[in-house]
């Protein structure tokens, strides 16, 4: 495959492995469950099992995996790896899912991540192999082999191989006979999960996390055996190195409750994820938010970078904090270059997983500048938070809905907030929890306009000032979740050139605090024969609350979508083609 090509991309994958006491077949069944919100095409297991490598796999779901394994097949192993593949060489196949193993199956490799010079490291390679997939993966178990073969050992061979290898990659290991998991990182997060019934090592702390919260960050470069009750780790060097547990809470339920779909259940959070975020800025959180303050008063220039829906919110912030008089922009992360960065900037990189790639490529960028990296997440110790001076914690717990909802609406919080420390305002947010379940629960008129979009094929949505990165934000929920092709836009811009595409029956959403705002491009569209739905403050019931305006607007296109999805059918949590973080270029 073409690498431009190939780099555009998503990849995201989960891979987990555990050596311990506890049944393996219910930690791995339950720890990729856990990792599938990532990414869910195909999934595979490999199993040390009398002196033998037992591997499964399966096209689809993690279910139907484990529909495949009887219980008694997995019973009495103590070591185990298991993948969730997100293809991004070689399709969706049996043969291409992980463990992918070495010609005589002596080994079984699970990887998240792209081996950018696979076909150089396959030409290198001495033996014929006989290679089964497609993927880049697998020439991973080939290297490996003839390593051993020369008498190396595991590690030993991970070593050369990061000597060699190009892209990102966390790598388990099995050999037949071990029971021991060795691992290589390079780019993809993996850590080691310590608990008193065996050790974890894992993409995620989320597999884990419900069985320890003892967290060992590996490094870029480092490899690492994992046994039941000992783990080794040795760097970039060859040395072996210590790298410290770190406790980490990360066991929210991942229960959807009643609710049929885990984006409406995040939508339900929202009001609380929303007052624990608040009660953070009074109390354990202060001193971030007052350092975030005082850094944009003495930065000459702010960089706010994210992609997808953080980025509408870094946009949100832009303008909040350009209206305060600061010189902030907020820059797609995709799109920077080392020239927007230098020691007067500082750069905020927001993001739910905080595993971005793209963002991760943009704060490298920024600090090769020179210029001071402060984060805002989701996720605690990723590796965005990991690169930051000072982060403000998100809040918001586990999000498992690929399109995100609360971590949105707590990350333009975060800007409201900074920008009424900035102001030295007192803060008053006690009817925001309300106005939100007010949003959320009397939907009668969101329920309306569900009605009347669920057979649209095309969808503008329009926003002033403030409320143009909410459209945008609308418009790509509207794309991701209810697949609609739709655009959002500033008001005023319409009649630019999209009012050519408006005829009879476009229908056209508009948001914005008040209705006087958005009212001319309405009305625009309206005399060339568009139906028009203005989403405002007074629309909502919420006249007095106007302060809040973007998270009532954002809460409430989140609900919309929502009822256009279900009323279609579609797979709201999973979208076809997405992962919830995109972890390559
Ligand atoms: N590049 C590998 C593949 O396509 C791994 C993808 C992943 O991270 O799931 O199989």
């Amino acid at each position: 495959m073409d690498v431009s090509f190939r780099d555009k991309w998503l990849e995201m994958c989960g891979i987990i492995g555990y050596n311990g006491d506890k049944d393996i077949f219910d930690i791995l069944r339950k720890g990729l469950k856990r990792l599938e919100y990532r990414g869910y095409d195909s999934s595979g297991i490999s199993l040390q099992k009398n002196s033998e490598l037992v591997i499964k796999k399966s096209v689809g779901q993690v279910n139907e995996l484990f529909k495949k394994i009887s219980e008694t097949e997995l019973g009495g192993s103590k070591s185990g790896i298991a993948h969730t593949r997100w293809a991004t060489h070689g399709k969706v196949t049996e043969i291409n899912s992980h463990p992918h193993t070495s010609c005589q199956k002596r080994l079984a490799v699970v990887h998240n991540g792209i081996i950018e010079n696979h076909e150089e490291i396959r030409s290198q390679l001495e033996n014929n192999h006989l290679i089964r997939s497609e993927t880049d993966t697998e020439i991973i178990a080939h290297y490996l082999e003839e390593k051993l073969e020369k008498g190396n050992t595991v590690i030993e061979s991970l070593q050369e191989f990061h000597t060699e290898a190009e892209g990102t990659y966390a790598v388990l290991v099995q050999k037949k006979g071990r029971e021991k998991i060795f691992a290589l990182k390079n780019k993809s997060p993996l850590v080691i999960g310590y608990a008193d019934h065996g050790n974890f090592i894992s993409s995620d702390i989320y597999a884990f996390s419900n069985h320890t919260e003892k967290s060992i960050f590996l490094k870029d470069g480092d490899t690492a055996e994992v046994t039941e009750n000992t783990y080794k780790v040795y760097n970039k060097d060859r040395k072996e190195a210590t790298r410290s547990i770190k406790n980490i809470k990360w066991s929210q339920t991942e229960n959807k409750r009643n609710f049929g779909h885990y984006m409406i259940k995040e939508v339900y959070e929202i009001p609380k994820t929303v007052e624990k975020l608040v009660k953070s800025v009074k109390n354990h959180q202060s001193s971030e938010f007052q350092k975030f303050a005082e850094k944009i008063r003495q930065k000459e220039k702010v960089v706010i970078t994210g992609c997808g829906s953080s980025f509408h919110a870094a946009k949100i912030g832009e303008k909040i904090l350009r209206r305060k008089g600061f010189n902030v922009r907020a820059l797609n992360a995709v799109e920077t270059d080392e020239t927007d960065f230098s020691e007067e900037t500082l750069t905020v990189a927001v993001s739910q997983s905080g595993e971005t790639m793209d963002v991760l490529d943009t704060v490298e960028q920024a600090i090769n500048k020179g210029s001071e990296i402060f984060s805002i997440v989701n996720v605690p110790y990723s590796t965005v938070q990991r690169k930051s001076s000072t982060t403000i914690n998100l809040l918001a717990g586990q999000e498992i809905c690929v399109a995100s909802t609360k971590t949105f609406v707590n990350q333009v919080l975060v800007f409201k907030m900074l920008s009424k420390i900035l102001d030295g305002e007192k803060t008053d947010e006690s009817n925001l929890a309300s106005g939100l379940r007010k949003v959320i629960e009397e939907d009668a008129m969101v329920e309306r306009v569900s009605e009347k979009l669920v057979d649209e094929e095309k969808i503008y949505v329009l926003g002033s000032s403030v409320e143009y990165p909410l459209a945008k934000e609308l418009a790509l929920k509207l794309k991701e979740i209810t697949y609609t092709h739709s655009e959002g836009l500033r008001a005023g811009e319409m009649k630019h050139g999209t009012l050519a595409l408006v005829e009879k029956g476009t229908k056209i959403i508009g948001l914005s605090k008040k209705l006087s705002q958005i009212e001319n491009s309405l009305e625009e569209a309206k005399s060339r024969g568009a139906e028009i739905f203005p989403i405002t403050m007074e629309e909502l019931g919420l006249e007095g609350l106007e302060e809040f305006t973007e998270l009532f607007i954002a809460t409430l296109g989140f609900v919309l979508t929502y009822k256009i999805a279900k009323k279609r059918g579609l797979p709201i949590d999973k979208p076809r083609n997405l992962a919830k973080s995109v972890t390559v270029r």
